[in-house]
């Protein structure tokens, strides 16, 4: 049986990340990655769906010791719209100190996951491609020490164990149960219950609509919580179109379902990806036909198409006395407000690695929130702030963000100059932030975890 000092389930930036940090802490590290099948990847690789937008500051949560190669990059970014049905508000700054020169950049993830790879491998680990995880047995007796069984039945024991299996959870549910009270996992983390789905489409775009440089969400267009289109722009005139919505919503328990763009009188359920995509492109360019648009068959997952759930709800610890530490997606760091989950991905796999290497992973929850826990306050917060709001909420908030924008950010000043409206929001804004100050924001705290 293989025996190494730190296994990692999962192959994305968030696993790939802990292979590189551990290997380069002098552990034999080894990330297991199932392998998924894409359009633009030649060989097996991580799932790599994504609409790939990377802001300025993530650039250095991300704390990469080197640049992303240009050849990873598609565009850069001048700034990103928010869209309401009548309201809009245009961000050409993120407001955060960065050291990235522009507004931000888009990827080619599968590259990005590809160079990750690369970086872990220069630095010792192995990336083991092919095969998935199916069970992990781990013995506690003396000191830690975990038993994973691939799907092919072959064994691999190791001391330290990453679970960066994204944000459905198979292994991550299956591990953190052993530690918790029944029921608890399925309650607060089970995918099908906490995770939004996304659905994306790589379509050719007319040159003359193409934006090269923004990122473009429309807000209150379609129900549910944190659900809404994008258009990303790629290379040439490619934009990748996608959505994200929550998993299983009742479109009878919508109210006011007039009042949402992308919905029709007679849906009787939530309409699919690819529908509302149709829908959005019908009504953003209505002089153009859905021919216009031509899908790109030799991009995402099949036929030009992707789909793949979100992470959508708050972090969990880690059990780090089981020597077990929960990385990126499938601890929850992505953010349900914008879906930005590549930086924090990048940062958990790396702290987890290191840790493991350095056989310290007591260390990974007080350290993963003191790089990542501003932004995970950030959106959660600001995920919570809406939760209820409709296609109205969306223009008052936005006419009110968008009459002060001047100065880049959301001042106490500027709560004056809006009036009660803005003062609300941004109180309500302060007081969410602040009831999920430090350990907080976790919903899952690493006391309830028995080991
Ligand atoms: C449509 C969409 C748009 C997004 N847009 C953005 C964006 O613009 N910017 C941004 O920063 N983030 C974005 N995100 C979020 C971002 O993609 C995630 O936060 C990020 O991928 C998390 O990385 P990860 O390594 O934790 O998980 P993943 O990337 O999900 O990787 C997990 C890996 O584990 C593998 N795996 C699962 N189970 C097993 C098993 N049993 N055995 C072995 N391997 C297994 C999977 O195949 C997968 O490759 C988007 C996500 C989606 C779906």
């Amino acid at each position: 049986m293989q025996q190494v000092d730190v296994a990692i389930v999962g192959g994305g930036p968030a696993g790939s990340s802990a292979g590189r940090a551990a290997a380069r802490a002098g552990a034999d590290a080894v990330v297991i990655e199932k392998g998924v099948p894409r359009e633009d990847r030649e060989d097996l690789g991580p799932d790599s769906t994504d609409a790939a937008g990377i802001l300025d500051y993530w650039v250095d949560i991300m704390d990469l010791d080197e640049p992303i190669p240009e050849w990873v990059k598609l565009r850069e970014l001048s700034g990103a719209d928010f869209l309401g049905p009548n309201e809009s508000v245009a961000l050409n700054d993120t407001g955060i100190e960065s050291s990235y020169p522009n507004f931000g950049f888009t990827v080619q993830r599968a590259r990005l996951d590809d160079w990750l790879r690369e970086r872990a491998e220069n630095a010792g680990a192995e990336y083991r491609v092919g095969t998935g995880v199916r069970s992990v047995e781990t013995d506690l007796t003396g000191s830690p020490t975990h038993t994973l069984t691939l799907k092919d039945g072959t064994e691999i024991r190791a001391t330290h164990l990453v679970l960066a299996d994204g944000p459905q959870r198979t292994i991550t549910g299956q591990v953190l149960s052993e530690y918790l009270a029944e029921g608890v996992f399925e309650e607060r983390m089970a995918s099908p219950k906490v995770n939004h789905i996304a659905y994306q489409e790589y379509r050719e775009f007319p040159e003359e609509l193409f934006e090269p440089d923004r990122i473009k969400f429309w807000w209150g267009a379609m129900p549910g919580h944190t659900a809404y289109p994008w258009v990303f722009p790629n290379d040439g005139t490619v934009a990748r179109v996608g959505l994200t919505m929550p998993i299983g919503l009742d479109l009878d328990t919508v109210e006011n379902r007039e009042d949402y763009v992308l919905l029709r009188p007679e849906d009787e359920r939530v309409p699919s990806g690819k529908v509302y995509i149709e829908r959005l492109i019908d009504w953003l360019y209505p002089e153009y036909d859905a021919d216009d648009f031509p899908l790109v068959g030799d991009r995402g997952k099949r036929g030009g198409t992707e789909t793949y759930p979100i992470s959508s709800t708050r972090p969990i610890e880690s059990p780090t006395a089981a020597n077990i530490a929960v990385v990126g997606g499938a601890m929850g760091a992505t953010s349900a407000f914008h879906e930005g989950g590549d930086h924090v991905a990048i940062r958990t796999g790396k702290i987890a690695g290191r840790l493991a290497g350095l056989d310290a992973m007591r260390a990974y929850n007080t350290e993963w929130r003191e790089a990542i826990g501003d932004e995970v306050r950030r959106n959660v917060a600001f995920a919570d702030m809406v939760v209820g709001y409709g296609p109205s909420d969306w223009d008052r908030v936005f006419g009110i963000i968008s009459s002060v924008m001047d100065d880049g950010g959301f001042t106490p000043r500027d709560a004056v100059k809006t009036g009660i409206s803005g003062a609300k929001l941004f109180g309500s804004y302060k007081k969410t932030k602040y009831r999920y100050r430090g350990p907080r924001v976790c919903q899952i705290r690493e006391e309830e975890y028995t080991v």
